[in-house]
C-alpha cells in the first residue's frame, strides 16, 4: 500500500499502481469528471497515470492556469486526428503544447492553404462535438514498434528509439476514435472537455524534423486553444494589440530608427527623434547617478587581445567577439564588454580603505556576436549600449551598497512608468566550478536576499542558476500587454577582482582584496526603447516625447505667432515644432496625431488676439483655449513629475 496526501491534509491509503483517476473517485463521482490533469509532488500528470510511491495529489480543473498545458496538448492531437482524417497519408512528427498555444508538425506531399486550415478546424470541431473518450495505453517496446511500424509512422519510430533507452520497457500511447499517438500525456478524459469555440488555427510553416536542416522539411500547423471563447478572444485581442505596438513598425512611422541592410543587421542608427528619446533617457540617467554618488567615466570601443586574455573574455567568452583587427602587427577586439577597462582604471593607483565604496559608471557601447536568424529590431541586435556600472567595495559594505543599488533600480524602472516586475535571485551552481569560496558565496547571497527581503517585493529564486562567478539579481519589467523585458541585472564577481588583482589597502595596514558587483539598471538602452515604444504604443510620456508640442497655423497669416509661441516654448525647455506645410488644418492635426505629439496648439486670429493657443491633446481631447502661459506651466509639470496623464 503507498500513502497519498491530499489538500485537505487527509491521507489515502492505496495499492501501488492505482491511478489518480480512480483516487479522485473516491473522493467524488463530480471532481473526477471535472478533473484535467493532476500534479504529484508538483509534477503534472494525466488522470490515468498510476501512482507507484507515496505523494501528494492536487486534482486541477479548469480555471486553473497549469490546466492550459493539457488543453493545449489534447488540441494538438484533435489537430493531428484531423488531419489524418483529410489527408489519411500525412505522417506524423511531433506535437507540444507551447506558449500560449501548441502546434503539430506533418509530413505532406502538398503545401497546405488558408482553405485546408479551414477545413483541419471544421474537422477538429466535429471531433470535439464526438466527444470521444481519450484513452491511456502502455505498450511493451516491440508491441509499440510493431503498431507504429503498421501505422507507417516512421518518424515516430525514430522518436521511439530514442524513448525506449530512456523509458525502459513500456511506452505509453493515446487513443481517441481510430486516432493513437505516441505520448507521455497529460489529455483530457474525452475531446469534448475542449471548447470548440476557443480553438484557432491561426498559421502553418516549415519546420526542419528535429529543427536539422540536413532532415526533411514538415508543415507545421499552429494552433491556439484556450478554455473558454472570452479567453481565446481576449488572446487575439493582445496579439492585434502586440502587433500594432510592434517597435520595428512604430519605429519607422514615428522615424525613431532605422537597421540598413548596406551597413550591417542588428546595427542601429538613431534617426533625431530616436536619438531625441535616447538622449533623453541618457541625461536622466546621468542626472540619477551625479545624485547617486556614481562617478562616470568613458572606455575605449577596442583593445588589445592581451587585455581581452587577462580578463578570460578569450578563453570563456569567445563565441560572443568578432574577429580580431590587426594593428601594427597585434590583435585588437572590439570590447563585448566594459568591466576590463574600468577595472584598468581602478588599477592606475592605489586606493585606502577610506576611499571605498567606488561606483564607476559609462554609457558603454559594446558589440556581442548573434545568430543572424536570432535578431529582432531593437530588442536583439549586434551592438548596443549598456548602462554599465561597477561597484567596488568592503566586505563590510557589501549589505548597504546591494540594498542601495537594488533600490536605486526599481526608482529607475518606476520613473518609466513601469508598475509590474519579475524579480529572480540566482544562487551558486552546483555542477563545475564555481570560483570564489563558500564564505564570499554566503555574503554575498544573503545580501542580496536581504535587499529583496527588506523591499517585500516578490521574487523567485532560481537555485543554483547563477554563473560560475557570482551571484546575481535579475529584474524584468511587466508591459502592458503583461509581457517581460529583461532590464536590471546586479551581479556579483569573484573572478575578475583576482584575475586583474585587484586590491585595496585595509585599515591593518595590508592588500585586501575588494568586492566587486556588475550591475546595470536599464540593460540594453537599445532593448530598453525597444520595450517602451511597445509598452506606450508610441505615445510617450510628455517627459519622453521627442516632439512634445506641435504649434499649428490655421492660415499663412499666423505663421508668425505660431513662430513665437514655439519660441516661448522652447525657452522653457519644452520641445515645440510648428507645422509650416500648407495642409489644412484639420490634416496637421491628424499628422501631429499619428506622431503621437502629446500636445497640438492651434493658432489662428482669436488665439494672436489673446496670447492664447487652442489647445488639444493626441488623446483627440479637446481643452479650448489657454493662454500660452499656463500651457507651458501645465507641460513643464507633466515633464517634471514625469506624469503618464496630459492633463
Ligand atoms: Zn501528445
Ligand atoms: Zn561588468
Amino acid at each position: 500500500m503507498i500513502r497519498i496526501s491530499l489538500p485537505d491534509g487527509s491521507v489515502k491509503e492505496v495499492e501501488a499502481g492505482t491511478t489518480i483517476l480512480s483516487v479522485v473517485e473516491s473522493i467524488g463521482p463530480r471532481l473526477a469528471k471535472a478533473a484535467v490533469c493532476a500534479l504529484v509532488d508538483g509534477e503534472l500528470k494525466d488522470v490515468r497515470d498510476p501512482l507507484i510511491q507515496d505523494g501528494s495529489l492536487t486534482v486541477l480543473t479548469k480555471g486553473e492556469p497549469q490546466v492550459l498545458e493539457t488543453i493545449r496538448h489534447t488540441a494538438s492531437h484533435v489537430m493531428a486526428q484531423a488531419v489524418k482524417r483529410l489527408f489519411p497519408n500525412a505522417k506524423l512528427g511531433i506535437g507540444p503544447a507551447i506558449d500560449e498555444g501548441f502546434y503539430y508538425d506533418f509530413d505532406l506531399a502538398d503545401s497546405l492553404t488558408e482553405d485546408d486550415l479551414d477545413k483541419i478546424l471544421a474537422e477538429m470541431k466535429t471531433i470535439i462535438s464526438q466527444d470521444l473518450p481519450i484513452l491511456r495505453k502502455e505498450l511493451p517496446v516491440n508491441e509499440a514498434r510493431e503498431l507504429l511500424q503498421s501505422l507507417d509512422e516512421n518518424y515516430k519510430i525514430e522518436l521511439l528509439d530514442d524513448l525506449s533507452e530512456i523509458e525502459g520497457e513500456t511506452i505509453t500511447f493515446f487513443e481517441q476514435g481510430e486516432f493513437i499517438d505516441l505520448c507521455r500525456g497529460p489529455h483530457l478524459q474525452t475531446t469534448g472537455m475542449l471548447a470548440s469555440d476557443a480553438v484557432k488555427l491561426p498559421s502553418v510553416a516549415g519546420a526542419y524534423w528535429r529543427g536539422d536542416e540536413k532532415r526533411p522539411m514538415l508543415q507545421r500547423i499552429y494552433g491556439t486553444a484556450w478554455e473558454t471563447k472570452a479567453d481565446l478572444e481576449a488572446y487575439e485581442w493582445r496579439q492585434e494589440e502586440a502587433a500594432k505596438r510592434d517597435h520595428r513598425r512604430l519605429g519607422k512611422e514615428l522615424e525613431l530608427f532605422s537597421i540598413h541592410e548596406e551597413g550591417g543587421a542588428g546595427l542601429v542608427c538613431w534617426h533625431p527623434k530616436g536619438a531625441r528619446l535616447k538622449r533623453t533617457i541618457e541625461e536622466f540617467w546621468y542626472q540619477q547617478h551625479d545624485l547617486g554618488g556614481y562617478e562616470i567615466v568613458a572606455t575605449p570601443h577596442i583593445g588589445k587581445a592581451q587585455l581581452w586574455s587577462i580578463s578570460g573574455h578569450l578563453d570563456f567568452y569567445r563565441d560572443g567577439m568578432y574577429s580580431p583587427m590587426d594593428i601594427d602587427g597585434v590583435d585588437y577586439y572590439i570590447k563585448p564588454m566594459n568591466c576590463p577597462y574600468q577595472i584598468l582604471i581602478y588599477k592606475t593607483k592605489g586606493h585606502s580603505y577610506r576611499e571605498l565604496p567606488l561606483r564607476m559608471a559609462e554609457m558603454g557601447t559594446v558589440y556581442r556576436y548573434e545568430r543572424s536568424g536570432v535578431l529582432h529590431g531593437l530588442m536583439r541586435v549586434r551592438g548596443f549600449t549598456i548602462d554599465d556600472a561597477h561597484i567596488i567595495c568592503r566586505p563590510d559594505q557589501v549589505d548597504a551598497e546591494i540594498r542601495r543599488v537594488y533600490a536605486f533600480s526599481m526608482t529607475m524602472l518606476m520613473a518609466f512608468g513601469f508598475e509590474e516586475f519579475e524579480i529572480y535571485l540566482s544562487t551558486r551552481p552546483y555542477e563545475g566550478k564555481a570560483v570564489g569560496d563558500e564564505a564570499q558565496w554566503e555574503q554575498a547571497t544573503d545580501a542580496l536576499r536581504a535587499a529583496l527581503e527588506d523591499r517585500g517585493l516578490p521574487y523567485k529564486v532560481d537555485d543554483g542558476g547563477g554563473a560560475f562567478y557570482g551571484p546575481k539579481i535579475d529584474i524584468k519589467v511587466k508591459d502592458t500587454l503583461g509581457r517581460s523585458w529583461q532590464c536590471s541585472t546586479i551581479q556579483f564577481d569573484f573572478n575578475l577582482p583576482n584575475r586583474f588583482d585587484m586590491t585595496y589597502i585595509a585599515e591593518d595596514g595590508k592588500e585586501h582584496r575588494p568586492f566587486m558587483v556588475h550591475r546595470a539598471l536599464l540593460g540594453s538602452l537599445e532593448r530598453f526603447i525597444g520595450c517602451l515604444i511597445e509598452h506606450y504604443g508610441g505615445a510617450f510620456p510628455v517627459w519622453l516625447s521627442p516632439i512634445q508640442a506641435n504649434v499649428i497655423p490655421i492660415a499663412d497669416r499666423h505663421v508668425d505667432y505660431a513662430h513665437e509661441v514655439a519660441e516661448k516654448m522652447k525657452a522653457a525647455g519644452i520641445r515645440a515644432t510648428v507645422n509650416e506645410t500648407s495642409e489644412r488644418m484639420n490634416a496637421k492635426i491628424r499628422t501631429a496625431q499619428l506622431q503621437k505629439i502629446p500636445y497640438m496648439m492651434v493658432v489662428g486670429d482669436r488665439e494672436q488676439e489673446a496670447d492664447a493657443v487652442a489647445l488639444r491633446l493626441r488623446t483627440e481631447q479637446d481643452l479650448g483655449d489657454m493662454k500660452v502661459d499656463d500651457v507651458i506651466g501645465l507641460i513643464r509639470s507633466k515633464i517634471e513629475s514625469k506624469a503618464q496623464d496630459l492633463t
